[in-house]
């Protein structure tokens, strides 16, 4: 089987005859899985009769070691809004207040809702999260603040000094919650680590699989916590939540670097070449990105609309961006280097469909 055509199946959409589906609307990987990964996963499906390690306790190793973070921080989760939500139901109260920034990740309202605590947006600046606004809309009853570093969808990615000004700021009881989902893509030598500030203060810090590694169908994240949280999080935490496939081919994958450095260059320099190709044109704008994925702006709702109706016909799948507030964009997740051509050309092909109406 071709693995370039197995990977995306969507029984929710339905294509024209010859049409092939380009998915990007997911900030799922674009490379394939390493094969010596996979056997490890095989291996351990073979076993999979008995019940995981419920303590994730190779995975954590892996994880301490390459990363240099003490595995005794580390709670495993099935996947990263697992560990949100385990978070959210553990120290959310009904009636608690968690700060979030206007745009942010969409889980990030529901999670809250779910636990039952009521959600207040803090504006963005610039396409950034901002802190002196997030501060602004603390008081006594923020029990959380969430963000995440780089943000999704804009790509975006705040620098450690303003973390610490916000940290610093912040009440030392409010749990500052960082989703650093994308970490792994930020730019060469750009990215600083937060791991940190989970020492001292109420910070706990998260990571997945599911992008830079390529994982998103294995369900397998962790958080990094003050060593005081870890009880009650272990608490809420279904046992065992992490099935052994999961835990082997995460163990394999987070020990080989190499293999994770090539896709992120392969995919830095592919997200370079497809925002050159778009800059210039007048009514798309691509935001620069330390991401998988790219913000593109119109200059309407009803365009953006209209972009995305035009390359759904043509098979290609972004995601719309009104659920954030941001009903002008749309945000495209960085494929092959052969899809994003295809994409980027007919981009330009609707701007100037478009400009010809006009
Ligand atoms: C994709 C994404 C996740 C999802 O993580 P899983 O580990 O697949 O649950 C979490 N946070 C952000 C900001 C994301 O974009």
């Amino acid at each position: 089987m071709d693995v370039e055509s197995t990977r995306h199946v969507r029984s929710d959409v339905s294509l024209r005859p010859g049409v092939e589906l380009i998915e990007l609307s997911r900030n799922e990987s674009a490379m394939a899985i390493p094969p010596h990964w996979l056997q490890v996963a095989v291996r351990a499906a073979s076993a999979a009769l008995a019940y995981p390690d419920p303590d994730c306790k190779l995975l954590r190793k892996a994880v301490g070691e390459t990363l240099r973070l003490d595995p005794q921080r580390i709670v495993c989760g099935a996947g990263l809004m697992e560990c949100l939500q385990s978070i959210a139901l553990a120290y959310l109260h009904p009636g608690d207040k968690v700060v979030i920034p206007e745009h942010a990740f969409a889980f990030f309202r529901s999670v809250t809702q779910v636990a039952g605590a009521r959600v207040t947006l803090a504006p963005e600046k610039d396409w950034h999260v901002d802190v002196d606004s997030i501060l602004q809309a603390v008081d006594e009853s923020t029990r959380m603040v969430i963000f995440a570093n780089p943000a999704n969808p804009t790509g975006s990615y705040l620098p450690r000094r303003s973390i610490l000004e916000l940290r610093l700021r912040l009440p030392s009881d409010t749990l500052l919650v960082i989703d650093e989902a994308y970490a792994d893509f930020v730019g060469e030598g750009r990215y600083e680590p937060l791991f940190d500030l989970t020492h001292s203060c109420n910070t706990i810090i998260l990571r997945t699989f599911s992008k830079a590694y390529g994982l998103a169908g294995f369900r397998v994240a962790w958080a990094y916590c003050p060593l005081t949280l870890i009880e009650e999080l272990r608490r809420i935490q279904i046992p065992a939540i992490v099935n052994s496939i999961a835990q082997a081919i995460a163990t394999v994958a987070v020990q080989d670097q190499v293999s994770v450095a090539s896709f992120k260059g392969e995919m830095i320099a592919t997200r370079r070449r497809f925002i050159d190709r778009l800059i210039g044109l007048d009514r798309v704008l691509p935001l620069e990105s330390e991401t998988n994925f790219v913000l593109l702006r119109t200059s309407s709702e009803a365009e953006a609309q209209s972009l995305d109706a035009f390359l759904r016909y043509h098979g290609i799948m972004l995601r719309q961006q009104m659920a954030v507030g941001l009903g002008n964009c749309l945000r495209v997740t960085i494929g092959t280097e052969k899809q994003m051509q295809i994409v980027a050309s007919r981009i330009v092909e609707w701007c100037s469909k478009i400009s010809k109406v006009a």
